[in-house]
């Protein structure tokens, strides 16, 4: 009897395997004892930047994952717009890092699991910039999974 494999990569979507490329860089930074959120940005199918949460390394609360995905791609380009990119984050962002996104002003924002309590669309939706594209819930159990893991494990 033939079983149809749903693991199988062929059957995910663009944003679920840019997804997977940021859950991975989660799960390094879970690795490392930072809060697991990873983050990537793509243009025209390419991967220019990567970042995943550096806080504790950096002793630094503005190093989001978002934030070292952000300066990464414009390094990458050359440029402080990111017209034409996509951001693909493990958790919804929070305000300082959707601020952060309005300077860009990026094209899409796609996130996995909801920030309850501190994601951006708790408190004021309009920091996003206008011609910015929110996508959430792409692979939300996992990205959830992983860190709810983390924080059972700090208690
Ligand atoms: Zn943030």
């Amino acid at each position: 009897m033939r079983v149809y494999n749903f693991e199988n990569d062929t059957s995910l979507s663009t944003d679920e395997l840019y997804m997977k490329e940021a859950l991975r860089l989660a799960q390094r930074a879970f690795e490392e004892d930072e809060v697991p959120i990873g983050a990537i940005i793509v243009s025209q199918g390419k991967i220019i930047g990567k970042g995943y949460n550096l806080t504790e390394r950096l002793n630094d609360v503005t190093a989001h994952a978002e934030m070292q995905a952000f300066t990464a791609a414009s390094n990458f380009i050359g440029g402080k717009y990111l017209k034409d990119c996509t951001l693909y984050v493990t958790i919804e962002p929070c305000v300082m890092c959707a601020g952060a996104s309005y300077w860009t002003q990026i094209s899409r924002i796609v996130y996995g699991a909801k920030d309850e309590k501190r994601g951006f669309t708790k408190f004021n939706q309009q920091i996003i910039h206008p011609k910015t594209e929110i996508i959430g819930g792409v692979m939300e159990e996992d990205c959830a999974t992983l860190i709810k893991s983390f924080f059972r494990n700090k208690r």
